[in-house]
């Protein structure tokens, strides 16, 4: 018999493919499902970036291997990039790293910074696939809650620290699951604490653009003293709606940089030199289009929150990513809430413990269709008198 490694055993199961299970039943029972479930950005890649592709396809010289750590055009587009949206410097050969999609450099940092037995910690609610990284390098997992007292912001005098293994600290804003966005005083907190404690930290800023109200999410490399403390993580794929394009970088300390690139110049030959050189237009070319998703984006939150409220269900006021942490009725937990919906009323959504079990008595809900199904969705919920 052919037998998994025990790291294989040991890392986690998937939560969303549990999901994903559930819903495609249910719509193969014949019913219309509104799937409000997942984090798959529904709308096409913006036309200039597709062509660019098709021409970049085209051209011979991008069928060969790319340089094992990425195109030097592409790192100096990120940098660029960094300086024009944020106002900060980079060098692109040391202080940024070309990567496949961001979750690859989420998973790789603590095999790439830690031995085995030191601590990686993450938000409690927090994007599940960062549980990932823990079991492959052997690390010790330490959860840290984040709530809605504290604008899921965690309180940096309530996280306990052992000094005598290293740490790697995560952190989400603009959040998934709960659209919280950081302040510039948290993030200087969040420099201080990581000076005062030797903890490294890893920002990961998927969500970079999306910020409503006029709130332009911040970079945590904006902060004081970030760069020598932590590293962040960009994604072409909720900016660009360039998901299944499998694009991303990582900016921000040098050492974590280096040891980004270690790690994937034994692992991975680089990312298609056309799919560079397009993510290469994306940054560059005008931002229009980035613009209007976030309308969009903004737009939809903006008439699920009043369907929702129509029917007294008060969502938690998010600030940015596309996502809605809605509170769930009294006498229900998350799980049996999100089965509920599915079952009477076809709305597939994510429970709360699915991000962690202080997620509990919340779900997440996805705004990545058109109206009016959400209302459509608000609507069959109104109808189960749980408000
Ligand atoms: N980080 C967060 C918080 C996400 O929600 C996602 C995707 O849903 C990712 C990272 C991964 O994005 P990608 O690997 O496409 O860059």
């Amino acid at each position: 018999t052919i037998e998994q490694s025990d790291i294989l055993n040991n890392l986690p199961k998937q939560f969303f493919a549990s999901l994903v299970k559930k819903v495609g039943a249910k719509v193969a029972s014949g019913a219309d499902v509104i799937n409000l479930g997942q984090g798959n950005p529904d709308q096409p890649t913006p036309a200039n970036i597709v062509k660019a592709m098709q021409e970049a396809t085209a051209d011979p010289a991008n069928h060969k291997y790319s340089p094992f750590r990425g195109e030097p055009e592409l790192k100096q587009a990120a940098a660029d990039f960094y300086q024009r949206e944020y106002g900060v410097q980079l060098d692109p050969e040391k202080e940024v790293a070309i990567i496949g999609g961001s979750k690859t450099a989420l998973v790789e940092l603590p095999l790439a910074l830690l031995n085995p037995g030191d601590n990686v910690l993450l938000p409690d609610p927090g994007y599940p696939d960062y549980l990932s990284g823990v079991p492959l390098a052997g690390a010790n997992l330490q959860l840290y809650p984040i709530s809605e007292e504290n604008g899921y912001l965690p309180d940096f005098s309530k996280i306990e620290i052992d000094h005598s293994k290293r740490n790697l600290l995560y952190l989400n804003y603009p959040n998934n699951p709960t659209g919280a966005i950081a302040t510039p005083e948290f993030y200087e907190a969040a420099v201080k604490f990581a000076q005062d404690n030797d903890v490294q930290i890893v920002q990961d800023f998927a969500y970079g653009a999306i910020g409503f109200d006029g709130n332009r999410p911040l970079s945590f490399l904006q902060t004081s003293g970030a760069k020598d403390v932590g590293i962040e993580t960009y994604t072409l794929s909720k900016t660009y709606n360039m998901a299944g394009w499998r694009i991303g970088f990582a900016v921000g300390n040098p050492e974590i940089i280096e040891a980004i690139n270690l790690i994937q110049d034994h692992l991975f030959v680089s990312v298609f030199p056309a799919v560079q050189s397009a993510a290469v237009t994306a940054l560059s070319d005008s931002q229009e289009s980035v613009k209007k998703l976030v309308a969009l984006y903004e737009k939809r939150r903006n008439q699920f929150f009043k369907a929702a409220r129509s029917i007294g269900w008060e969502p938690y006021q998010s600030e940015g990513t596309f996502y809605a942490w809605m509170p769930v009725p009294k006498g229900y937990t998350s799980e049996s809430f999100a089965d509920l919906l599915l079952d009477k009323a076809a709305v597939a959504v994510a429970p709360g413990t699915g991000f962690g079990a202080n997620g509990e008595g919340y779900i997440r809900v996805g705004l990545l269709i058109d109206e009016p199904r959400y209302t459509e969705a608000c609507e069959r919920i109104a109808k189960l008198n749980l408000f």
